[in-house]
C-alpha cells in the first residue's frame, strides 16, 4: 500500500507570472524555460516568441487568453478566474506574457487577484520590449553624457480616444529618454503633443518595428519627421517609439544583421530540433530567419539493437545516428558494439553526428544522396548490412546492396511527422526572400499545410538536392536554386551566391 503523503509537503497549485521576452526566443530566461517545461497549464498571450510553447509537456493544457488579430481579448476578469481555478485545483500554472509581466502586462492586477484568492504565486521578470527593441536597433536607452533617465510610457491604443492618462507637459519636461509602448497609429499624435508641450522638434526619435524578431525594422529621424518617415516605410505593429538624443546612436551602433545576407529573410522548414543550427548560420550571415518547421522527428519504438554480425552499417542522417545510439543504449551497449563493422555515413553532417559518439565514418560519399553512397560502397565488400533509416525512406541503397548479393536488414529508427504550422507562420515563410527545403518530407508537409491557391507568388525556393527538387516538382513547384553540394553548407553557399549576384545586379541563376 502506498503511504499517504503528509499534507504539509503535498505540492499546492501555484501561479507563475512569467515574462517571455520581446520575441527572440533566445531572450527567454532560463527560469521561464524551466517553468514552461514543467507547467500543467499555460495561459498565454499572442505576443510571445515563436516556438516557446514547444517546450511544454505534451500533456500540458495551453490556453490562449490574448487578443486575436484586431478582435476582442479575453476579459481580464476571465483570465484571473482561470488562474485561480487551475491553481486552486492543485495545478502548476504559467501565465506567460510578452516582455516583462510587470511592464504594461497587467501582471500586477493578476498578482492582486491571486493574493486575494490565497493562491501562492511567483513573478519571473522578462526582457522588456522597450529596452530590447532599441538595443537590437543599436540604441542604448541610457548613455553617459546623453541621458541618465528613461521613462516607459503607454496610453490608449485607440486613436479616437483621448489620452487622458498621459500628462504631455510632464513628459515633454522629462529630462531623459521617452520610450512609448504604443501602436504606430499613435505616432503622429505623440509627436504633435510633445512638440506642443515644448519638446524640440529637432530632437532625435526612432521607431522599432518587430524588435528582436525576424524582419525587425527601425526608422531613425527627428520628433518632427518621425511619423511621416515611419508611414513612408509602412511601419506597423508591434512597435516601440523612442524619443531622445540616444536615438541617433542607432545610426552608428546598429549591429543586427550586418553581413552578406543583411536585409534578406530566409525561411527554414526543417524539423524544429534541426532548425537552430541552420538558423544560427543564416543569422550570422545577416539574414532574418523565419522558423517554420514543417516536420518533427519522432523516434520509433523497437527492441534494443545488437549490431554484432553486421559487416556494414549505413546511417543516412544525423537523426538516424541519434536514434541508433539510443537503440544501442537500450541494450546496454555503446560505440564499442560497432567495432566489427564498417560504418558508412551519407554526408558530412551524419559523419559529424557519428564523430560526436566516437565513431569515425569509414565511408562518406562525394555526393550526399543514396546514389552517392551506393557508388562509394562499390569496392567495399559487404555480406550483411544494416541500414539505419527513417520510416518511408527511399529504397535505392537497400536495393543496390541486395543486387550485389548482400543480406540487408533495414531498421526503421524514426519518422518525420507533420508539425502544425499556424497560418501566420506559413505566410511569413512563404513571404520570405528565400525558403529552404532540406528534405522531401519537409516539402510535402509544408505544402500540405498550404491548401489550394496559396502558392501564387512567394519566396525563391532553395532545394538541398535533386531528390528534394524532384518532390518540389511533383508538387508543381520549380526550385529556383538547387545546392551544388547536398548538405547544409552547400545550401548556404548556393543561397549566398544567389543573394550576392542579385544584389550586385547580375542576372539571377534560376
Ligand atoms: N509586457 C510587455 C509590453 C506589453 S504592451 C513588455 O514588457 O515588453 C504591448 C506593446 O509592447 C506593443 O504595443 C508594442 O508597443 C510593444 N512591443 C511588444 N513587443 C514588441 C516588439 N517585439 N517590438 C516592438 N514593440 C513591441
Amino acid at each position: 500500500m502506498p503511504e499517504r503523503e503528509p499534507v504539509s509537503v503535498r505540492r499546492r497549485g501555484r501561479v507563475y507570472l512569467v515574462g517571455a521576452g520581446p520575441g527572440d526566443p533566445g531572450l527567454l530566461t532560463v527560469r521561464a524555460r524551466e517553468l514552461i517545461a514543467r507547467a500543467d497549464v499555460i495561459l498565454h498571450d499572442r505576443l510571445i516568441p515563436p516556438g516557446v510553447l514547444d517546450g511544454a509537456r505534451p500533456a500540458a493544457e495551453l490556453i490562449f487568453v490574448g487578443k486575436e488579430g484586431g478582435g476582442e481579448s479575453t476579459p481580464q476578469a476571465e483570465t484571473e478566474r482561470l488562474l485561480v481555478e487551475h491553481a486552486g485545483a492543485g495545478r502548476s500554472v504559467v501565465r506567460l506574457k510578452g516582455g516583462d509581466p510587470f511592464v504594461f502586462g497587467r501582471g500586477g492586477e493578476e498578482a492582486g487577484a491571486l493574493r486575494e484568492a490565497g493562491i501562492p504565486f511567483e513573478v519571473v521578470p522578462g526582457v522588456t520590449a522597450g529596452v530590447a527593441a532599441p538595443a537590437y536597433a543599436g540604441i542604448p536607452v541610457t548613455h553617459r553624457g546623453l541621458t541618465s533617465a528613461v521613462a516607459l510610457i503607454t496610453g490608449h491604443e485607440d486613436p479616437e480616444k483621448e489620452d487622458t492618462a498621459i500628462d504631455w507637459e510632464a513628459l515633454a519636461a522629462f529630462p531623459g529618454t521617452l520610450v512609448f509602448y504604443m501602436g504606430v497609429r499613435r505616432l503622429a499624435r505623440i509627436a504633435q503633443e510633445l512638440i506642443a508641450a515644448g519638446r524640440p522638434g529637432s530632437e532625435a526619435a526612432a521607431v522599432v518595428e518587430r524588435g528582436t524578431l525576424p524582419g525587425q525594422r527601425a526608422v531613425i529621424a527627428t520628433l518632427e519627421t518621425i511619423a511621416q518617415e515611419a508611414e513612408r516605410e509602412g511601419i506597423g505593429a508591434p512597435a516601440i517609439t523612442l524619443v531622445g538624443a540616444v536615438a541617433r546612436l542607432g545610426n552608428e551602433l546598429a549591429w543586427l544583421r550586418a553581413g552578406p545576407l543583411a536585409g534578406r529573410t530566409v525561411a527554414v522548414t526543417r524539423a524544429r530540433a534541426q532548425t537552430s543550427a541552420l538558423a544560427e548560420r543564416l543569422g550570422e550571415l545577416g539574414a532574418s530567419v523565419v522558423q517554420a518547421p514543417a516536420i518533427r522527428i519522432r523516434a520509433l519504438e523497437g527492441p534494443p539493437l545488437d549490431p554484432s554480425g553486421y559487416d556494414l552499417i549505413c546511417v543516412t542522417s544525423a537523426n538516424g545516428v541519434e536514434a541508433l545510439f539510443e537503440r544501442l543504449a537500450a541494450g546496454g551497449r555503446d560505440a564499442r558494439a560497432l567495432a566489427g563493422a564498417r560504418v558508412a555515413a551519407i554526408g558530412p553532417g551524419t559523419a559529424r553526428a557519428l564523430a560526436a559518439h566516437g565513431i569515425v565514418a569509414d565511408v562518406v560519399p562525394e555526393r550526399y544522396v543514396a546514389e552517392g553512397l551506393v557508388e562509394a560502397l562499390a569496392d567495399v565488400p559487404v555480406r550483411h548490412a544494416l541500414l539505419a533509416r527513417a520510416r518511408g525512406a527511399r529504397e535505392v541503397l537497400a536495393r543496390a546492396l541486395r543486387e550485389r548479393g548482400a543480406q540487408v536488414d533495414e531498421l526503421e529508427l524514426y519518422e518525420s511527422v507533420p508539425e502544425r504550422l499556424p497560418g501566420e507562420v506559413w505566410r511569413a515563410a512563404w513571404g520570405a526572400d528565400y525558403i529552404t527545403f532540406t528534405s522531401s518530407s519537409t516539402v510535402r508537409n509544408f505544402l500540405e499545410a498550404a491548401g489550394d491557391g496559396a502558392l501564387e507568388e512567394g519566396a525563391r525556393v532553395v532545394s538541398i538536392g535533386p531528390v528534394t527538387s524532384g518532390t518540389l516538382r511533383e508538387h508543381g513547384l520549380e526550385p529556383h536554386l538547387e545546392a551544388a553540394r547536398h548538405d547544409i553548407d552547400g545550401l548556404l553557399e548556393t543561397l549566398l551566391a544567389d543573394a550576392t549576384a542579385r544584389s550586385s545586379g547580375a542576372a539571377p541563376r534560376s
